[in-house]
């Protein structure tokens, strides 16, 4: 049994009451963590207030050191907190999983540690000087959601102590442990207060509610669903608080007529089954022209069958569990709804505890709830179209914006579409492969600001201009 502890000013606190974590390939509670009580979070915020005061003074070059060392932490202990992931979250170590995240979380660390904002001149003549100078906003609140509890935990905190602010993070109920540990180990090389970790069991919208409508708190950054990010929203607005909201995404998937379905079967498949779907900017739709749409099914198909699911602790396996019962009744309710309107191709029969076989069902169109709804989960519909125009307005027919993919081998085309999605991102010929130099976000529903590069280091910051 693992027994997780908070760190709030340096100090490991274990909390009044705790909370049990399961994990979801067996149903075995495998550790605990802190409920956190509102005065451990004022604990937390004020630790990261003092704190603020000489890390917002280090040079560039100290901060960008202490990045550094953070990145090296992550690297030295990615095996110990890939083996926790894995415990809690389902996802297996092989494959696109644990391991992959860790690689991601120590990738992005590393690149975010060098990424420097200097002072702008804007001017400089006769008329005056005019400089633009970036600051810290203070304290940062991070919110993460569990389907990449550590690779998005590192999104949030490295761009911010790289900018020089603090930060209290708040992890998943359903994925602390590894959070939890991972901000011990970085205590171990940054200063005091400098990053703070809180846990709760979400009762009563939990900690991440009182986090949002915290006056200490200058900023927060979240990442989960499109309903919670607007009670962040309501509740930040007391206190004008900065937000980055990366929410909830529904991506479509366009194949044009000109595509080799045997070709494009591997990326279809990962780029919607990456995690179990459970990704947020997974394709979650995917609409196939009708000249190549039964062998384009046909070949996911065959690809999806020869990928192994089971317990993540197996090296065998490259998928694992849904990752928690909530998650699970909402796939199977979408999956029992669309198998009436459709045609199931592969999956649909629900295995042992959290186990859903990867699902593909054809004959959907819009308005079906499996088409219209995030899934986020191994469940995919294809929808057949006859001309492109009717593929781009179903693909924007929808509330969110996260991310979209184009599949053709002419790629100029493929790009002119591209540019007609409504959507943060677009890949062609594959879909979701974010990179940590490349400006990251949603649009409409799907939350505001970008993550990554200088375009989201730049959201940690307040722009000051200095006239002379
Ligand atoms: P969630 O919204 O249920 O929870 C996210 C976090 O918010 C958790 O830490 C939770 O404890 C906390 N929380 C709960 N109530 C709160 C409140 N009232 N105020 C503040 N915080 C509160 O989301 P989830 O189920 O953990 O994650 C899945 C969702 O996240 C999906 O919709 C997915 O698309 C989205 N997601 C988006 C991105 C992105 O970058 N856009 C990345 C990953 C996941």
């Amino acid at each position: 049994m693992y027994v997780a502890k908070m760190t709030i000013g340096g100090r490991a606190v274990p909390g009044a009451t705790t909370f049990e974590v399961k994990n979801p390939s067996t149903g075995q509670v495998i550790g605990t963590a802190p409920n956190a009580s509102n005065t451990d979070l004022d604990s937390a915020v004020s630790a990261a207030q003092k704190a603020f005061a000489s890390w917002s003074r280090q040079s560039d070059d100290e901060l960008q050191a202490a990045c550094l060392a953070v990145a090296a932490k992550i690297n030295a202990h990615s095996d110990e907190l890939a083996t926790l992931i894995t415990l809690e979250q389902g996802k297996p170590l092989n494959g696109l999983g644990s391991r992959w995240e860790m690689g991601g979380a120590g990738a992005w660390a590393n690149y975010t540690s060098g990424l420097s904002l200097p002072m702008k001149v804007l001017q400089d003549n006769g008329q005056g000087r005019v400089e633009l100078h970036r600051k810290p906003l203070g304290v940062v609140g991070s919110i993460t959601p569990w389907n990449f509890p550590v690779m998005i935990a590192i999104w949030h905190i490295l761009p911010a102590l790289r900018t020089g602010n603090t930060v209290v993070l708040k992890p998943s109920p359903f994925t602390p442990l590894a959070t939890l540990r991972m901000v011990e180990l970085f205590n171990e090389v940054l200063p005091t207060g400098v990053i703070n970790c809180v846990t709760g069991d979400d009762h009563l919208g939990g900690i991440g509610a009182a986090m949002a409508a915290h006056p200490g708190i200058r900023k927060i950054v979240f990442t989960g669903s499109c309903a919670t990010g607007r009670k962040v929203m309501q509740s930040a607005a007391t206190t004008m608080k900065r937000l980055t909201l990366e929410l909830g995404g529904n991506d479509a998937g366009i194949v044009l007529p000109d595509c080799d379905p045997k070709a494009i079967a591997e990326g279809l498949f990962w780029g919607s089954f990456i995690n179990n779907g459970q990704t947020c900017a997974a394709m979650k739709r995917l609409y196939v022209h009708e000249s190549i749409h039964d062998d384009v099914c046909e070949n996911l198909v065959a690809f999806a069958k020869s990928v192994p699911m089971g317990d993540g602790m197996s090296e065998q396996n490259m998928l694992g569990p849904v990752q928690n019962r909530m998650q699970f009744d909402k796939v199977a309710s979408l999956v029992t709804d669309a198998r009436k309107k459709g045609e199931l191709l592969l999956g649909g029969e629900v295995g042992d505890g959290l186990f859903f076989p990867a699902t593909i069902i054809a004959g959907l169109k819009n308005g079906d709830a499996l088409v219209d709804d995030e899934q986020f989960g191994p469940a995919l519909p294809v929808i057949r179209y006859r001309d492109v125009e009717e593929a781009i307005k179903a693909a924007n027919d929808s509330q969110n914006g996260l991310g979209g993919s184009v599949w053709s081998r002419d790629i100029e085309h493929a790009k002119h579409v591209a540019g007609r999605m409504e959507c943060g991102s677009v890949w062609i010929n594959k879909h979701g492969a974010i990179q940590p130099n490349a400006p990251f976000g949603g649009t409409k529903s799907s939350g505001f600001g970008v993550e990554f590069a200088e375009e989201g280091q730049q959201e940690y910051t307040a722009q000051q201009v200095i006239f002379s």
